[in-house]
C-alpha cells in the first residue's frame, strides 16, 4: 500500500500533476526530431534549421510540453479514426500487429496440444504465438492464383483440436472470407484474420479484418501506412470481448472509469474458454498522432497503389505466359500492398526464378517474397518435418518455387513503372527464345 505521504498516491486537490512524475522533452529535443524527419546536409540546410530554433525558440516561451506520453488522447484519436474508416467499435492501437494477435491468441485460450490453421506461406509473425505457447501448427496449402489460403485444404485439415484459424490476406488481397467463416461456424473455431498487408481492403463490401472474430493490420514502416515505424491496430467481433479489448493492452486495467489504487486493480481479461492475462503493448502517443496523419490520407495512397497497379496489369495482359495481379473483381478490392505476379512456366520457358535473376539482372528490384513457413529452421527445432509437411502443400511448394513473386509498385514514378514493365515482358520473350 502507499504511504500517505507518498504524493504520487494522493488522489485528493494536492495530487501532483502527471507530467510531473516523468522527464519531458523540450525544444532542444524538439529540435533533434526536426533534423531526424528532415534529414539534410549543406550551407542552406544549415541556415534553414536556425531559422526553424530560432522560432522554436519564440514558441517555448507560449508553449506547454505534452505530459502525457503513453496512451492518451492522441491514442484515443487515432482510434477513432481508425473506427471510422473500418466501421468498427471499440479498435484498439497495439504495439505492431504480432501483438494484436496475441490478444486474440489469448482470447482463444490458446495452449499446449491446441491446433492452429495458418497459410504455408506468409510471415513467421503470424505464427510465432503460437509456437511460443507449444500449439500445434497447421499448415494449409494455397489456393494457385491468390496465393492465399485455400479453404478447401482448411476444412480437411481440421480436426476436434483446432481453436483458431488465421487467414492471411497475403500482399493485400483479400482471402475467400465467406468460405472461410463457412467453416469456422460450423466446427466454432475462431477466425483471426491478418490483416498485416490488407488495411482498407474491401471483400463484398466488408472491410477485410473486420469480418473474423478478430482482426489485426499493421502500421509498421514498409506497411502501406505506418505510425512512425512501429504500431497495430486490433478488431474485434466478438460483442462480450469488445469493452475488453483496450484494456487487453494494458494488463487489464479499465481507464475509463477513475482508478483509486490502479496497481491493485486489475482484473483477468475473459478468454472464450477460460480467464487470461493481459500484458502490455502499449503505443505512444506519438505514434497515435502519426498513424491519425496518415489514416486521414490513406484513400489517396490507396488510390496511388491502385493506378500502379492497374497500369502494370494493363501492360502485362494479353501475354500467355503472364498472369498479372487482378484488377477487376468488384467483390474483391486489394490494397495493393505487393503486386502479384505470376508466370505460367510452361508458356515462359523457364521457371519464376530465372525470370527473378533476369529482374535483378535488368535492375528491377525484386521483393523477398514470403516462402513456406515449415521450411524455416525454427519449426525444425519445434520438431516439425519439412517434407512430411510439404507432401501436405503441395500448390505452395509449386507457385513458391516455379511461379509466383511479389514487386514493389509504391513511391515508383510512371518512367520507373514503365521501366519495370518492359524488363518483364522483356525477360519472358528472352526465356520464351531459349536466352
Ligand atoms: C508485417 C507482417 C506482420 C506483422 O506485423 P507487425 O506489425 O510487424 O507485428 C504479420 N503478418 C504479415 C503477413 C506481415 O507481413
Amino acid at each position: 500500500m502507499a504511504k500517505s505521504t507518498d504524493f504520487r498516491y494522493n488522489t485528493g486537490a494536492t495530487r501532483v500533476p502527471w507530467p510531473a512524475v516523468g522527464e519531458n522533452y523540450n525544444k532542444e529535443d524538439l529540435m533533434a526530431v526536426v533534423r531526424f524527419m528532415m534529414k539534410g546536409e549543406g550551407e542552406e540546410y544549415e541556415k534553414a534549421i536556425e531559422a526553424v530554433k530560432v522560432e522554436v525558440e519564440k514558441l517555448d516561451k507560449l508553449a506547454t510540453p505534452p505530459g502525457k506520453l503513453s496512451l492518451g488522447p492522441q491514442v484515443e484519436a487515432a482510434e477513432a479514426a481508425c473506427d471510422e474508416y473500418l466501421k468498427t467499435s471499440g479498435c484498439a492501437f497495439v504495439a505492431n500487429a504480432t501483438a494484436g494477435f496475441e490478444i486474440a491468441y489469448k482470447y482463444a485460450n490458446l495452449g499446449p496440444g491446441d491446433e492452429v490453421i495458418v497459410p504455408a506461406i506468409t510471415f513467421i509473425a503470424t505464427m510465432a504465438y503460437p509456437l511460443s505457447v507449444g500449439a500445434k501448427l497447421v499448415f494449409a496449402d494455397l489456393d494457385p492464383l491468390t496465393c492465399n489460403m485455400d479453404p478447401k485444404d482448411v476444412e480437411k485439415k481440421i480436426t476436434d483440436k483446432t481453436k483458431v484459424i488465421v487467414p492471411v490476406h497475403i500482399g493485400g488481397y483479400p482471402v475467400d472470407m465467406d468460405a472461410i467463416m463457412e467453416i469456422a461456424r460450423k466446427h466454432n473455431i475462431l477466425v483471426l484474420e491478418d490483416a498485416a498487408h490488407a488495411f482498407g481492403a474491401v471483400y463484398k463490401g466488408k472491410m477485410v479484418g473486420t469480418i473474423g472474430d478478430f482482426g489485426a493490420y499493421s502500421f509498421h514502416e514498409v506497411k502501406n501506412c505506418t505510425s512512425f515505424g512501429e504500431g497495430g491496430i486490433v478488431t474485434t467481433n466478438v460483442d462480450a470481448f469488445r469493452p475488453f479489448m483496450k484494456r487487453s493492452r494494458f494488463f487489464g486495467c479499465n481507464f475509463d472509469t477513475p482508478i483509486e489504487n490502479w496497481l491493485y486493480d486489475v482484473n483477468a481479461m475473459p478468454g472464450k474458454y477460460g480467464p487470461f492475462v493481459a500484458l502490455n503493448s502499449s503505443t505512444t502517443e506519438i505514434q497515435g498522432l502519426g498513424l491519425r496523419l496518415q489514416v486521414e490520407r490513406y484513400e489517396k495512397i490507396l488510390a496511388e497503389r491502385k493506378a500502379a497497379a492497374e497500369y502494370i496489369t494493363k501492360r502485362l495482359s494479353g501475354n500467355d505466359a503472364i498472369i498479372p495481379q487482378d484488377v477487376s473483381n468488384p467483390d474483391v478490392q486489394p490494397t495493393y500492398h505487393l503486386y502479384l505476379l505470376q508466370i505460367d512456366p510452361a508458356k515462359a520457358g523457364g521457371n519464376v526464378q530465372t525470370l527473378k535473376q533476369k529482374l535483378t539482372e535488368k535492375g528491377v528490384t525484386n521483393i523477398p517474397h514470403f516462402g513456406p513457413l515449415f521450411h524455416f529452421d525454427l519449426l525444425k527445432t519445434y520438431g516439425y518435418d519439412k517434407d512430411e509437411i510439404a507432401k501436405t502443400c503441395p500448390v505452395c511448394e509449386e507457385v513458391f518455387n516455379n511461379r509466383f513473386t511479389h514487386l514493389p509498385i509504391y513511391g515508383l514514378t510512371g518512367e520507373q513503372l514503365e521501366f519495370m514493365a518492359d524488363a518483364i515482358l522483356e525477360s519472358i520473350a528472352e526465356m520464351q527464345a531459349g536466352k
